[in-house]
């Protein structure tokens, strides 16, 4: 026998797969400049060059150095080194003892959901949300419950979050910048969010943390900021990652930051470690770990990506899509022109438009158009999205 559960985990199709698996196949059929490609969130930004000179240089070290394990919980040196660019950032005093070096945000979610919950627990999630939450909540034998954000901008509806809390919520994970909705949320409303959970805290007589997962922490625009949630709710995990903002998503690199002023911290740390053991999430890779030392503060180049955003935001908005301004990240969240969103992805397709429908992030009716692609398939696709609207506007003269 095998286990059903990841039988079905392993075969259950994802919606951002299948599409993206199909644009390869369409790519190869019609020409690759015929396809537009929105399906995934991989970085079309290059890594930046200190990168790629740090890894050069890295590798003229002895293997044992570079290739070698190193503590479970990630280098010292390396810890530090983010401990103090964090300190440099946000006026904090996080050591090395703060930080468990991880295999992107995904193991960070992971272990710090796996650390805080027993079975039956409960954790909040805003819908729409990234779908890999449910997994791995449910992985861990707690309960996903979905708290819906503000249906006019996706901004947090913390009386929304505040009736999903019950005795069992052990904690709400947010996202931002968010992927899908491209919403950075403002310091007012995190405030108030933090402001509830302390009073359903005193309610319960127990901690309730916050996850923050940001790894679009660096990609925003004009003069957007995204505030630093453990400064303004003191029981924060945040689940960090380089994937997006130095464009390193196949190396796998990230972290998991416990700040020493959480609740029962120096314990919250230590099942941090337990739950990277138990998972297998240890030790995360040294080369890179190292590249990370080197580079922990170059900037993130996010110029393209605004080019882009602003190309495709008033592209559509021209057209008559109705459109959420995205002010982070690299996602546009457009209303589908019928409710079923996956109808209205398919008909996209036909018009070779590869875009999710939103029923793959808990919501109903929007599509997620991932706008991290050359510029050129930006400007390709507009005539396409035109054709598109045509199409609805006369099936609605019918
Ligand atoms: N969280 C969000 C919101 C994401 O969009 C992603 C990846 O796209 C992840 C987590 C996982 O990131 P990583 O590749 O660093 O594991």
């Amino acid at each position: 026998m095998i286990n059903q559960r990841m039988y079905d985990l392993g075969n259950e199709p994802s919606a951002i797969r299948e599409l993206f698996a199909y644009g390869i196949a369409r790519k190869a059929e019609i020409g690759a400049e015929n396809v537009f490609d929105f399906s995934l969130g991989n970085p079309s930004v290059p890594a930046p060059d200190d990168v790629k000179r740090a890894a050069l240089e890295l590798l003229e070290l002895p293997a044992q150095n570079i290739h070698g394990y190193t503590p479970a919980q990630g280098a010292p040196g390396v810890r530090s080194a983010i401990a103090a660019s964090l300190n440099r950032r946000f006026g904090t005093a996080y050591s090395a003892d703060n930080l468990y070096m991880t295999v992107g945000a995904a193991a960070s979610i992971s272990i710090c959901i796996n650390a805080l919950v027993t079975p039956g627990d409960e954790i909040i999630v805003v819908a729409p949300y990234f779908p890999e939450y449910r997994v791995w909540i449910e992985n861990a034998g707690a309960v996903c419950v979905e708290a819906c954000a503000r249906p006019d901008n996706f901004q947090l509806d913390v009386e929304a979050i505040d009736a999903a809390i019950t005795e069992r919520t052990k904690a709400v994970i947010i996202n931002s910048p968010n992927n899908p909705t491209g919403a950075v949320y403002p310091e007012c409303d995190l405030v108030e969010l933090a402001n509830e959970l302390r009073r359903k805290q005193d309610e319960y007589g127990h901690a309730i943390y916050l996850i923050a997962d940001e790894p679009y922490r660096e990609i925003i625009y004009g003069k957007t900021t995204v505030p630093f949630v453990p400064t303004l709710f003191e029981n924060t995990l945040v689940c960090y990652s380089y994937s997006k903002s130095l464009s390193l998503p196949g190396e796998r690199i990230g972290y998991v930051l416990v700040p020493p002023a959480a609740n029962r911290a120096s314990d919250v740390y230590a099942a941090v470690c337990g739950a990277g053991r138990a998972l297998g999430y240890v030790c995360a890779p040294t080369l890179f770990q190292h590249v990370i030392e080197k580079c922990v503060d170059v900037a993130c180049d996010v110029e393209a990506y605004r080019e882009n955003r602003d190309a495709l935001y008033d592209g559509l908005a021209k057209l008559g899509y109705e459109c959420v301004a995205p002010q982070g990240a690299f996602y546009l969240w457009m209303r589908a022109l019928e409710p079923d969103a996956r109808a209205f992805a398919e008909a996209a397709k036909r018009h070779e438009l590869l875009i999710v429908p939103s029923d793959s992030f808990g919501v109903e009716g929007w599509v997620r158009i991932g706008y991290c692609v050359d510029r050129s398939v930006i400007d390709g696709s507009l005539p396409a999205f035109a054709d598109l609207m045509r199409e609805y506007q006369k099936k609605a003269l019918f």
